[in-house]
């Protein structure tokens, strides 16, 4: 029999570090407490970074064939004014995929389907990691991380970013002439993914304090947005308001001392959740789960593994999740009328090419290889284990 791992939290982050661990070699078993794993209502994107290491554990072809890449789009202001574009062709040109949108319930059942069904126990809550049978725990259990509390109790836990948002996925196919766009207002954000089932997920930041709930949150954004362009109205028209969900958004505002405690990993949200500003959490969480993987898969001493996992993933996670923070202050939290101004005439008077070089700062990752020493592919997905994106 291999070695055992338990994994708390069936999650992007989860899911994926199960079948990186079962890949190679590991016996695994995802330990969620939801009765069922969909994480529906919503998208996502994923930038090459989260398509190469979701190709490394051998379900990027699947991803990509349910996703659509993102193309065209940018950043515009209320009125529809075009501030950048995004080139979705010259990132696919540089990284091999462009950014891929993607319904989160499409994404979880790709990454479901590639494990046994044996390996995952719904509807169970872990309370603590002492009890668990296991030569490693995967901490995955999200922004609100039980165990990570346990094992840190002096860490501050999450903050309230400042920003509240909400979205919803349109109720039928939509007639958009952008994949993907952002749209800035004074301090708020309104923005859409289109899919290729034709449908899209849109999304609207708004500075609140926290815990604000409306009645009628549909109502509330179509006055809210009233005067804002064609695009943003006509998408809230095509939703439903049942289908409106609202979050407050925390990360994380101090990192942890170490993503590595005993025989515990924390991965995913649970390590560093970060405001969603780059589109880059559950991306990061992936790259967590292959580097995990891959560093166990490396060689026997185990403790050293999982430090070489902590060395490469703090530092990295760190940087991108103050990218993030920079993104929400310079993007939907700027509300001063001249700091504005300036961002967006900084913006129109970018060169082409600027907005891919800042996408690439985050995305060009490539992952470690996940081919075990002294083990043989134990996959049992039908997908490609190698790494083909760049
Ligand atoms: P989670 O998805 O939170 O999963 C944790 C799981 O653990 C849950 O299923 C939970 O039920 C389970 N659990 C919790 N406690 C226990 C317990 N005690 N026992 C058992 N199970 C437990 N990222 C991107 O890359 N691209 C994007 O476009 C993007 N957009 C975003 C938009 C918004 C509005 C937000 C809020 C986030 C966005 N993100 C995006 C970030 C991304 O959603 C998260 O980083 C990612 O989903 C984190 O995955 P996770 O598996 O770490 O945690």
């Amino acid at each position: 029999m291999g070695e055992r791992a338990v994994v708390v939290g069936g999650g992007i982050g989860g899911l994926a570090a199960a079948i990186g661990l079962h890949r190679t070699g590991w016996e695994v078993t995802v330990l969620e407490r939801a009765d069922v794993l969909d994480d529906a209502g919503a998208g996502i994107s994923l930038a090459a970074n989260g398509i190469r290491a979701l190709d490394a554990l051998g379900v990027g072809p699947a991803v990509r064939a349910a996703g659509r890449g993102q193309y065209t789009g940018g950043t515009r202001t209320p009125r529809g004014s075009r501030l950048s574009r995004m080139d979705g062709a010259a990132l696919e040109r540089a990284l091999g995929t462009p950014v891929v949108g993607i319904p989160r319930a499409d994404l979880h059942r790709i990454l479901r389907s590639a494990l046994p069904a044996s390996c995952l126990a719904l509807g169970t809550e872990v309370t603590s990691v002492e009890d668990l049978e296991a030569d490693l725990v995967v901490a995955a259990d999200g922004l609100r991380s039980r165990i990570r509390a346990a094992l840190f109790p002096g860490h501050p836990g999450p903050a309230y970013s400042g920003s509240t948002v909400l979205r919803a996925i349109t109720a039928e196919p939509v007639s958009l002439d952008s994949d993907f766009e952002l749209t800035w207002g004074a301090g708020e954000e309104f923005g859409h993914i289109a899919f290729a089932d034709g449908r899209a997920e849109w999304h609207a930041v708004l500075g609140s304090p926290p815990g604000v709930r409306h009645r009628d949150p549909l109502a509330v954004l179509h006055r809210r947005f009233a005067d804002w362009h064609r695009t943003v109205r006509y998408l809230l028209d095509a939703t439903r308001p049942e289908d409106v969900l609202h979050h407050d958004i925390h990360e994380l505002a101090e990192p942890l001392p170490s993503f590595v405690a005993g025989r515990v990993a924390l991965l995913g949200d649970a390590a560093h959740a970060m405001p969603p500003h780059l589109g880059q959490g559950a991306c990061q969480a992936l790259e967590d789960a292959v580097t995990l993987a891959a560093e166990l898969a490396a060689g026997p001493d185990r403790a050293a593994a999982l430090a070489r996992y902590d060395a490469a993933r703090r530092p990295r996670t760190g940087a991108v999740a103050r990218a993030a923070r920079r993104a929400g202050r310079m993007g939907p939290q700027l509300t001063h009328p001249l700091a504005r101004a300036a961002r967006d005439t900084a913006l129109r008077l970018a060169p082409s090419g600027a907005t891919v070089r800042a996408i690439l700062r985050h995305a060009d990752w490539t992952p470690p290889s996940l081919v075990p020493r002294g083990y043989s592919d134990r996959s049992s997905t039908a997908g490609d284990s190698t790494q083909s994106a760049t």
